[in-house]
């Protein structure tokens, strides 16, 4: 047993990050300003990048808990509802007065989508609020962070890692700037080639090895870029292939690798031998339509 002591944590993957209600409308074409038009009738989906990757991870296995919030309508209700039926534990996922975070998605005839993201209960995750939960951070192996709460929530989160030692996963999506005092704290920083490209700015390599040896030079103790269906590369331990999938729908493949990679890594494997399954699992997810929906068991991996 490492000197972490990982046997003694009662949870594999904490996740502090968001969740949203994915309220969804095909339409044959958005309207202009003052316009009307008729949609489909309206889908309503779990979501949100925070318990986006907790169920990942509790659909492969993983003792997994989302410490966020929530607001104090039936969206919450109906979120709260959908990850204790993974098997996320939402003991930490606060009602909040007021609404939850919501993503206002209109998908075209050639399924391309348009997505507003009102913040709502997410927004008012506060450092206060991690504080409080540093008991729930220090009883993980990993903890996984995304930017869809305050950034002073995430750095929070990250120190309180570092102290209790658990290890940090972050994915910095929606892209923005990230203090080099986080990027320090990352093992690994996951990102998208958009992201990667965001962080890097104008000196972005094209070739996507150098630019995870790039992004090392950033300060992250570890750097992991997704490439879509080329699968990923791990910084400084070369490509990850992804399988040949039919994809359906892309939506949440990124979320769902990194769900999987933080739940192999509380394992105890290595980062390669992690991101190897967690292209496996990115691969299942893009077979299936919506996110969390797309998600895929165990033995689903094992059968692709
Ligand atoms: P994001 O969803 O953040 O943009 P990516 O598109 O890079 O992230 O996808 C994350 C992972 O999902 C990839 O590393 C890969 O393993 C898997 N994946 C995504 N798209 C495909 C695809 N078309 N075919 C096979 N695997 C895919």
């Amino acid at each position: 047993m490492s000197a972490r002591e990982p046997a003694a944590r009662p949870y594999d993957v904490v996740v502090a990050g968001s969740a949203n209600a994915d309220l969804v409308v095909r339409v044959e074409r958005r309207p202009a300003s003052g316009e009307t038009v008729a949609g489909s009738d309206l889908a309503t989906f779990p979501g949100g990048k925070g318990a986006n990757q907790a169920v990942a991870a509790a659909r492969l296995g993983a003792r997994t808990a989302l410490l966020g919030r929530v607001g104090d309508d039936g969206h919450g209700a109906l979120l709260r509802a959908s990850l204790e039926r993974d098997g996320v534990d939402v003991s930490r996922l606060a009602a909040t007065p007021g609404p939850t975070g919501v993503a206002l998605i209109t998908v075209g005839p050639e399924g391309d989508n348009s997505i507003i993201v009102s913040p709502g209960a997410n927004a008012r995750l506060t450092e206060e609020d991690v504080a409080g939960a540093a008991d729930l951070i220090g009883a993980a192996r990993v903890l996984s962070l995304q930017l869809e709460v305050p950034l002073p929530a995430v750095l929070a989160a990250a120190r309180a890692a570092e102290a209790a030692g658990t290890r940090v996963v972050f994915n910095p999506s929606p892209p923005a700037p990230v203090p080099a005092g986080l990027l320090a704290l990352c093992d690994p920083l996951i990102v998208n080639e958009h992201e990667a490209a965001f962080l890097l700015g104008e000196d972005a390599p094209e070739d996507p090895e150098e630019r995870a040896s790039a992004l090392l030079t950033l300060g992250p103790r570890s750097v992991v870029v997704t490439l879509g269906a080329e699968g990923a590369v791990v910084a400084g331990e070369g490509r990850v292939p992804s399988p040949r999938v039919t994809a359906v729908d892309t939506t949440g493949a990124g979320d769902a690798f990194t769900g999987a990679l933080a739940w192999r890594l509380a394992r105890g494997d290595g980062l390669r031998e992690a991101a190897v399954f967690a292209a496996r699992v990115g691969a299942a997810a893009v077979r299936r339509p919506g996110a969390q929906s797309s998600f895929p068991t165990a033995e689903e991996v094992e059968a692709l």
